[in-house]
């Protein structure tokens, strides 16, 4: 079988010739005898994998000295922990924005540490915006600020960066990370998994800045502590190699394709060709108001959900997969990260105006 269109959210599409590279070198890496899944993290040709992953993503985000890079384990999920525990540095509360599943989540876990103030929620709406930051009612005492700047299950993204002053900038980047350039400057900490734009599911990135380590909650274990991840290089303990090499290969792929600025130009393409059909169409419909549409997750309905199967058996004959939507939304959902190439997206929407045209 051809290789498929793969719409879902995650684990997502990875690029052909990352895979294809893999392939070629797996068995045998550049004729050291071993696959990258067997060497010692410890020794010189693994170290030197990571080490130029991580050079590559500094690059390609333009990641300033001050910053660490971690590679880590436990998904996204465990940031949602791992930031109160680190970031809260003796404080009482912390800002959170809520859009949607994943900031529900993280506010949740977060009130296990201490107090979150809600700045604003668009649940009013079953999450199908953001709200815009002079409706914030932000506490100028946050230990930080943490936000979803693209909700995965409800395809709500933000293109602006909050300006909060002094209060660190926490964000949820797990489905957005590398879709576009970022000031990462204006951030104290990014996290993503790896598994929706980077690489394999396994592996988690987080991008702290320097002062914002060493001041964990009491009792944080010594796994959950980004100082001890930040000390020893991701190397305390036995860090997800075969993920951060694919990782790696992702990235020096970007840089090789131009960076994220033509990654973006690419995006706005692929998106564009779903989001101005959707428009032109009472068939289908897009739930999310227009100044915040994912450039990376499109959910849209069908007008007539009773043909919501029929829709999704024909675009699976078609080889388009994955595009049933989450439950919370309905519908369906092409998830479009970096490594859809535009023939996948023109061929969805190709499907999509056949359909309409034989049911309307
Ligand atoms: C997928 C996702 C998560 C959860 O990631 P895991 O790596 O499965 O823990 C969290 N936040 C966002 C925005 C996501 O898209």
């Amino acid at each position: 079988m051809e290789r498929l269109y793969n719409f879902s959210a995650g684990p997502a599409v990875l690029p052909r010739e990352v895979l294809e590279q893999a392939r070629d070198e797996l068995v045998n890496w550049q004729g050291c005898g071993m696959s990258v899944m067997e060497m010692s993290h410890r020794g010189k040709e693994y170290m030197g994998i990571q080490a130029q992953a991580e050079s590559d993503l500094r690059e390609l985000m333009g990641i300033p000295a001050n910053y660490k890079v971690l590679f880590l384990q436990g998904g996204a999920s465990s940031q949602f922990a791992m930031v109160p525990m680190n970031l809260l540095r003796g404080k009482a509360s912390a800002d959170y924005l809520n859009t949607g599943e994943w900031s529900k989540k993280a506010i949740k876990e977060a009130k296990k540490f201490g107090a979150v103030n809600v700045v604003a929620s668009s649940e009013d709406r079953n999450f199908s915006y953001a709200p815009t930051q002079d409706a914030w009612k932000m506490d100028p005492n946050a230990a930080y600020l943490h936000y979803t700047p693209n909700e995965t299950i409800g395809g709500v993204e933000i293109f602006w960066t909050p300006i909060i002053g002094d209060v660190p900038l926490v964000a949820d980047m797990s489905s957005t990370i590398l879709s576009r350039p970022i000031d990462v400057s204006q951030f104290g900490v990014i996290y993503a998994g790896a598994q929706k734009n980077i690489g394999p599911a396994g592996l988690t990135l987080v991008i702290v800045r320097e002062d914002l380590i060493g001041q964990v909650v009491a009792g944080t274990p010594t796994m959950f502590d980004y100082k001890t991840h930040s000390e020893n290089e991701s190397m305390y303990n036995t860090p997800p190699t075969y993920g951060i090499y694919i990782a790696g290969l992702v990235f020096k792929m970007l840089k090789a394709k131009g960076g994220l600025a033509a990654m973006e130009k690419t995006n706005r393409i692929k998106a564009g060709l779903l989001y101005s059909y959707l428009d032109a169409t009472d068939f289908y419909n897009s739930p999310v108001e227009r100044g915040n549409r994912s450039l990376m997750n499109i959910p849209f309905t069908l007008k007539d959900s009773a043909l919501d199967e029929e829709f999704l058996k024909g675009a699976k004959a078609r080889g388009l997969v994955q595009l049933k939507g989450h439950r919370s939304v309905g519908g369906m959902r092409a998830s479009i990260y970096n490594a859809m190439p535009v023939e996948g997206v023109q061929a969805l929407v190709d499907y999509m105006k056949e359909f309409e045209k034989t049911r309307a």
